[in-house]
């Protein structure tokens, strides 16, 4: 069956591989598939597959008009060696709930799971549909995104990326991790700005029409990698399916009973992909939306009401410290029964007045959530209490999780197996995890003496990631003011 891609704001139909290559709509809507794809092998038959083949099985279900051929090939350049095991994304039992390790790729984050397929998904489109000129990625990064966003295309043929981040805004390791980066295909400047003043010059450039003509004449077209695009959204779908088959695998469930999901989250783009594996099939109960002390998503679950004027917070889980959860309009789009209209006049409401609510008959649509926030004491807590407990790290994302879903338990009794997505490595966060199960010891340690502590205090090793940047050269040192930017871009383009 032929699936479909449509904006959240408009009727027009594209197939995916025109939505991957487009990222946003044209109207500044989401694409979402026109009806979702249920599962075609049972839990029994996916249970035997490989993380590849696995992913291979839930994508192409989405993303029809590609070929096996290509597809294949997508999962086999994307799930390999760069990621520290073979498992991929392995499933860790601790006091009781099962960690989802989504951290074990080339950042050591999560968003290399989608990030290292996203390149291949995009050149592959770019054949399919006769796209002339190389795919530029531009990026601006407060740390994390633009690094992982490089590291998956990081000498793929066909594309270019550049990556701005705030030159003082960053930590040394996350610094360090962008610097070094390979690829002759990369480009990494340090903006004299903060990450705002880079991210709306990066927005104005992808709206410069005489840049673009100027581009496509030197061969060159402009690309987002941002979360909004469908092609990091379906291979997120794929690591839920996988969890849920390590359960049956283990004899926790049998195939066809319940779990809960919970999910740290802040642009609402890691959940929505546990509710698309739930659409199309997965026996999963409730989803547990968890977030930090930036809580519009909690609100929002209880009182039907998005608000975003709220003082923004800065947090320990600094990737989730967001207002505006871009993916949470894939949802609002569903719950108005697919009307394009509705949840266009929302979505205005929320630029205009900072606010929407639901009707009644949209926010009983939500019962599948659960949204729970945790505070800055609390996620330490957490963190300290499963490692006293068992000797398991998790990181201050992952904490978020691990608290909304204990404070869960204590409050329904609900014992249902549950799946919490673990976002980062400790190795992340170092010194914010530190904090929480060492806080005695930290000192005057600089970021690299607290990576040896937590080494030595978790008893887990260095991952290479880490290793790696303690000795990589430097290879990018440019600095760019922000009126500079295009600039810079030419540069680089035009050598
Ligand atoms: C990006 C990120 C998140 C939040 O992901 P969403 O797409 O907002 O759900 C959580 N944890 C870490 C470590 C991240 O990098």
């Amino acid at each position: 069956m032929e699936i479909l891609y449509r904006s959240t704001r408009s009727g027009d139909t594209l197939t995916a591989s025109q939505a991957v290559l487009q990222g946003l709509g044209r109207d500044g809507g989401l694409f979402v598939p026109c009806q979702m794809p249920k599962f075609e092998r049972s839990l029994e038959e996916m249970a035997g597959l490989t993380y590849q083949e696995l992913a291979y099985e839930v994508m192409r279900l989405f993303l029809t008009d590609y070929t096996e051929e290509e597809l294949k090939n997508c999962v086999a350049r994307a799930y390999d060696e760069k990621f520290d095991t073979p498992e991929i994304a392995p499933l860790r039992e601790a006091d009781g709930a099962y960690y989802l390790e989504l951290y074990h790729g080339a950042t050591i984050a999560f968003k290399d799971m989608a990030l290292s397929i996203l390149p291949h998904l995009m050149t592959t489109a770019a054949r399919k549909n006769g796209t002339k000129g190389e795919i530029v990625i531009l990026t601006a990064t407060s740390g994390d995104t633009g690094k992982a966003a490089m590291a998956g295309f990081a000498d793929v043929p066909g594309t270019r990326i550049v990556v701005f981040y705030p030159k003082d805004g960053v930590s040394k390791v996350q610094e360090k991790q962008m610097v070094t980066q390979r690829g002759a295909n990369t480009c990494v400047v340090a903006i004299e700005g903060n990450f705002d003043d880079a991210q709306t010059a990066v927005k104005k450039m992808f709206g410069d029409r005489e840049m673009e003509k100027e581009l496509l004449e030197a061969g060159f077209r402009f690309s987002s990698a941002n979360s909004i695009n469908i092609g990091r959204l379906v291979p997120q779908v794929v690591y839920y399916v996988h969890a849920y088959l390590q359960l049956m695998k283990r004899g926790v469930i049998r195939a066809g009973e319940e779990i809960n999901i919970t999910v740290p989250t802040g642009n609402f783009g890691n959940i929505l992909a546990a509710y698309y594996a739930k659409r199309m099939g997965l026996p999963v109960k409730t989803l547990i939306c968890a977030s930090n002390e930036n809580k519009v998503l909690t609100d929002f679950f209880e009182t039907g009401v998005y608000d975003r004027r709220r003082e923004f917070l800065l947090t320990s889980s600094p990737s989730m410290d967001i207002l505006i959860s871009s993916n949470l309009e894939r949802l609002i789009f569903e719950l108005t029964g697919g009307d394009a209209s509705v949840c266009a006049s929302l979505m205005e409401q929320l630029k205009t007045e900072g606010r929407y609510e639901l009707t009644a008959e949209m926010k009983q649509k939500l019962s599948g959530f659960v949204g729970g926030y945790a505070s800055e004491e609390r996620n330490f807590e957490g963190i300290r209490e499963l490692f006293e407990k068992t000797g398991y790290v998790i990181d201050t994302h992952t904490g978020i999780g691990n608290a909304v879903y204990r404070d869960y338990v204590k409050r329904t009794g609900d014992k249902t197996p549950t799946v919490i997505a673990s976002t980062a490595s400790p190795y992340k966060f170092a010194a914010s995890v530190l904090h929480a199960i060492a806080p005695e010891k930290t000192g005057d340690l600089d970021e690299f003496g607290l990576i040896d502590l937590l080494t030595e205090i978790s008893g887990l090793s260095e991952p290479p990631a880490i290793t790696d940047i303690r000795t990589a050269p430097v290879r990018h040192r440019t600095v760019s003011s922000i009126e500079g930017m295009p600039d810079t871009v030419r540069a680089f383009l035009k050598g």
